[in-house]
């Protein structure tokens, strides 16, 4: 008898642990430090001689520089190796390490929550605005999940399928004529002149797609239906604050990577002023709102710029593994200084919309997303000099694609399957980034709850089985 009523207390006692556990995961709220609007500027290969000789050239600092926090960023891939702009994209995107050649999915193929998704889910507006194809790496990373960068015609149908509020830039030939269709029916206005994108001035979803591949070199001027980086990035705010909620908006200069595989020194200058214009616009804006957060970094440094004298000389026609600069301005850009690693960026931008880090991650008011991986092919993607061809997409129809993918099965088996660009293939491996953005009382608490129901089982047992022997 005294002993039957002391289960009873263990009982009570676990079930009032229990219920503290579910408490904890649903207590964060939105913090006061949580910027209405980020804007994240990304120079493709732009380490920081790329930034000096720019400013040298000029004889003054770049817009960039005069930016309060200063720090560097570590750019290595999963395997420590010199990453590529997919592996490096993902990085600052979804906050992990992988493969190059992947794109918003982890080593294994795993898709992972990017950054945009976050924010979205806050419910935010979003866009991305590239000078290079908008379904390359960079962008992709923030707006797909594709075991292949090369897989652009992939990427675009998921950008439309996931209704990002502004894709704009190259690679007009990722969007078929039927893909603009879609957009159209999903609300897009769908340009392809500079006229069209300073005549348009409503709030509509828009896919701007001014070139078929990358964007020209700058250094002699643009055509005259091309806008410049900062026109695109001045005009995407323009369409984006007066939502509400606010936006998240990632820009990214992809020719200063170029210029620098090319060794090019007089092209390389002209697309790193042309990317701080952009940063310009940011800043002017984020400095009128007043509620706005600015990042300027790079995913990794191209062509090992070297500086002799008075003169720069690029000494590789590769990336490397330079660590590359970080700048912040506006709200929340305290947190962006010292020495980061390109994995730190989604946590960091993440804790600033949690009211109390002691108690909880904000992981845990963060739906779970369904993220489709479209499908598994090419993973050879790992020089981006590669030239993408229109043929990049056919190998994904066949369904006995070799998965180099290692050992993860679930991922893979969703994505053999051939295209499914509209058909949402939901994995049940969505959304891993707990993994690695989780703080450990949720672990705890989840954990707790897992050892509770045991005991409790264990306890009714036992009961029972006493009930039966009396
Ligand atoms: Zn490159």
């Amino acid at each position: 008898m005294k002993k039957s009523l002391s289960f009873k207390v263990v009982v009570l006692i676990l079930c009032c642990l229990l219920s503290t556990s579910f408490f904890t995961g649903i207590t964060a709220s939105e913090s006061k430090s949580a910027p209405k609007n980020i804007i994240f500027l990304i120079g493709d290969g732009m380490g920081p001689n790329q930034v000096k000789m720019a400013h040298d050239y000029i004889g003054k600092n770049l817009n960039m520089e005069n930016m309060t926090y200063k720090g560097t960023s570590e750019t290595s891939n999963v395997s420590g190796a010199t990453t590529d702009s997919a592996a490096g994209g993902t990085a600052l995107a979804c906050g992990i390490k992988t493969t190059n050649g992947y794109v918003g999915v982890d080593k294994n193929g795993n898709p992972v929550q990017n950054i945009r998704e976050f924010l979205a889910e806050k419910g935010k507006k979003t866009g991305l605005v590239s000078t290079v194809s908008i379904a390359d790496a960079t962008p992709a990373a923030f707006g797909a999940h594709n075991i292949s960068r090369t897989n652009q015609s992939q990427i675009a149908a998921e950008y439309i399928q996931r209704k990002i509020d502004i894709i704009m830039g190259g690679g007009g030939k990722y969007f078929s004529q039927e893909l603009r269709n879609t957009a159209k029916a999903e609300g897009y206005t769908v340009i392809t002149t500079k006229n069209e994108l300073n005549s348009h001035s409503s709030s509509t979803r828009l896919l701007a797609l001014f070139h078929d591949g990358n964007f020209p070199e700058y250094k002699n001027g643009y055509p005259s239906t091309t806008p410049t980086i900062a026109e695109m990035t001045s005009k995407s705010i323009d369409f984006l604050k007066d939502h509400e909620e606010g936006f998240f908006l990632m820009v990214e200069g992809g020719l200063i990577d170029i210029t620098g595989h090319a060794n090019n020194i007089d092209n390389n200058i002209a697309e790193t002023l042309q990317f701080d214009q952009a940063v310009k616009v940011a800043l002017d804006f984020a400095k009128q709102d007043g509620n706005t957060l600015v990042i300027v970094t790079a995913d990794h440094e191209t062509g090992g710029l070297k500086q002799e004298g008075n003169n720069y000389r690029f000494t590789s026609g590769s990336h490397t593994g330079v660590n590359v600069p970080v700048f912040a301005e506006g709200k929340g850009a305290e947190n962006f200084q010292g020495n980061l690693s390109n994995a730190d960026f989604k946590k960091k931008i993440m804790d600033l919309f949690v009211e109390d880090e002691s108690t909880t991650s904000v992981d845990t008011t963060a739906p779970v997303t369904t993220t489709p991986i479209t499908t598994v092919a090419n993973t050879t993607a790992n020089d981006t000099t590669t030239p993408v061809t229109a043929a990049d997409d056919t190998t994904a129809n066949d369904t006995t694609t070799p998965v180099t993918a290692d050992d993860d099965t679930t991922a893979n088996d969703t994505t053999v399957a051939g295209i499914s660009t509209v058909e949402t293939a939901e994995t049940t491996a969505a959304t891993t980034s707990t993994d690695t953005e989780s703080s450990s009382p949720i672990y705890a608490a989840v954990l707790a709850g897992g050892v509770v129901i045991i005991v409790i089982g264990a306890v009714i047992f036992m009961l029972r089985k006493k009930a039966a022997n009396e």
